[in-house]
């Protein structure tokens, strides 16, 4: 049994009180430990430190009204990578000579800059040597994939990675007007091939319709980063949002960050965007019948608030044959996504394989007749 690691100071101090070396943030813990002489220190909540400030809901029209005002901001060191266009924060002393995103180097030094800090964090809760299970698992797991993938893909690269994140909350009011189509068959007689015969023929009646729909959106996530396509970031969820910790630097110690690339504005229009789908199809439900038509809809909107997060997920960029690809682990769940090579042989192959077997089952139930 490990004893209860000594409190670490108040200040953001990430450097070992035994032997100096940096410390870095242990998955799945509320330490932080020393990979040199095997220290480990607890993250110690100042005295003042107020849990609910991760999960608050800010209000939504104050902050854009003055977004500048509504943001603390903080210092830090950000490097773009020249290929893709991610930004990264990184910790002061903490510099990576290769782009987490897409794998290309980077050259550049990174710039101080002031950017807005969120409000709170997820944690990383799993290893990196667990996300570096998933992808040989996942490899393992591919159909149709080229023989050496398994071994050129490079298994040992993966950067803890902090992604920016929005959630939205709003209670939505909408009112409609529309119409409801329901079917009816007619029967009618026709002449076919000099013959009188009966026919079912489907119609649709309209009928004037209108209503209301009510919705209370909770935590609708909205990516604030560019740097993975938006249909990862969506299949890495849910995110368990009810063990979020305010924000704390040293959370960071050994990791980078994704530097919001999706301002409150634009991150609210892709909200409203997912809120109007699904009020749509509310109405559509509401409406009822075998069609519908919505001709007007409105909708009002109140208690909009929003938070400001951060999100922790493994990100490895592996390369095959010139091209790279991305590989994405939920540091929460363990949920896994990634892109591929095919090979097209193996393809190739199993289709002249299937047409074979289709080609022998008809010559041999031809045979028996
Ligand atoms: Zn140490
Ligand atoms: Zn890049």
């Amino acid at each position: 049994m490990q004893s209860t690691p000594p409190a670490l100071k108040e200040t953001p101090d990430v450097s070992c009180a035994n032997c100096g070396a940096k410390l870095v943030y242990k998955p799945g813990t509320t330490h932080l430990a020393c990979d040199y002489c095997g220290s480990s220190f607890e993250i110690a909540q100042p005295e003042n430190a107020n849990a609910e400030a991760a999960s608050r809901e800010n209000d939504l029209e104050t902050a854009l009204a003055n977004w500048a005002a509504a943001q603390i901001q903080e210092k830090t060191y950000v490097v773009s990578c020249k290929s893709c266009g991610a930004q990264s924060s990184l910790p002061e002393n903490l510099f990576s000579d290769r782009c987490a995103f897409c794998g290309s180097p980077i050259t550049v030094k990174p710039d101080e800059r002031s950017i807005a800090r969120p409000q709170g964090l997820l944690p990383f809760k799993l290893e990196k040597s667990a996300a570096t299970a998933a992808f040989e698992k996942w490899l393992k797991s591919l159909w149709f994939a080229p023989n050496n993938l398994a071994k050129t893909a490079l298994h040992d690269n993966f950067n803890g990675v902090y992604l920016p994140y929005w959630t939205f909350d709003a209670q939505t009011h909408s009112h409609y007007v529309g119409q409801r189509g329901d079917d009816y068959y007619e029967t009618h007689r026709v002449r076919k091939e000099g013959k009188i015969v009966e026919e079912q023929v489907r119609k649709t009646r309209w009928t004037f319709v209108s209503g209301s729909v009510q919705r209370a959106f909770d935590d609708l996530l909205v990516a604030a980063s560019k740097s993975l396509p938006g249909k990862y970031l969506n299949i890495l969820e849910p995110w368990d949002l009810e063990a979020l910790v305010p924000y704390d630097a040293r959370y960071f110690s050994g990791y980078q960050a994704e530097v919001c690339q999706v301002d409150l504005r634009e991150g609210f229009q892709q909200a409203r965007t997912v809120m109007d789908a699904q009020i749509r199809s509310d109405v559509t439900s509401q409406i009822g019948g075998d069609h519908q038509r919505i001709m007007s809809l409105q909708t009002s909107l109140s208690e909009t608030t929003f938070k400001y997060l951060l999100l922790p997920v493994w990100l490895s960029v592996y390369r095959y044959s010139g091209r790279a690809y991305q590989f994405v682990v939920n540091a929460r769940t363990g949920e896994v996504h990634g892109e591929r090579p095919w090979s097209w042989i193996k393809i190739l192959l199993a289709v002249v394989f299937a047409l074979l077997v289709l080609w022998l089952v008809f010559t041999v139930l031809g045979a028996q007749h």
